[in-house]
């Protein structure tokens, strides 16, 4: 690896340092050489995946190439397993790492109007807002708006 790479220990606070190496439990899916895929334990719907590096990296994008290669060469064969077994609409994938600082991609199969369905149509319609509300707010809209209210216009 690269001088980066962290010594990990038995007390890593980093609980998917403690998963990749085989220090605490997880629904272990499949893994190859730099790459590990478990159920996570918080799904939002059946199958909800999380796929790491097993180096601690915090973001995705400080991987190596090779260890890029590998999260997402995973990510897509569990994918494509969840549209053979689970039969979901499509695999949402996303990676954030807020709460876990270590490289992990999350795989959700999505069925309409699921959790996170709904979640991702509320953030779209979020993006659509502000150009609706900027219309809202232009002078003479303001004015229409103000004569609506005052009863001089209907
Ligand atoms: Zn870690």
């Amino acid at each position: 690896m690269n001088g980066k790479t962290k010594k990990r220990t038995k007390t890593s606070p980093c609980i998917f340092c403690r998963i990749a190496d085989g220090k605490a439990e997880a629904y272990r899916v499949e893994e190859n050489k730099l790459s590990l895929a478990f159920l996570d334990i918080n799904p939002f719907t059946q199958g909800h995946c999380l796929v790491i590096s097993k180096r601690h990296v915090p973001w995705w994008h400080d991987l190596t190439e090779e260890e890029t290669r590998s999260l997402f060469s995973l990510a897509r064969r569990i994918s494509r397993r969840m549209m053979r077994t689970l039969h979901p609409d499509f695999v949402c994938m996303y990676a954030r790492g807020r709460r876990i600082p270590h490289t992990h991609i999350f795989l959700v199969p999505s069925f309409g109007g699921d959790l996170l369905d709904r979640f991702f149509n509320a953030l779209e319609k979020a993006q659509e807002f502000p150009e609706k509300i900027a219309r809202v707010k232009e002078k003479k809209a303001m004015k229409r708006t103000a004569g609506l209210l005052q009863g001089k216009e209907l």
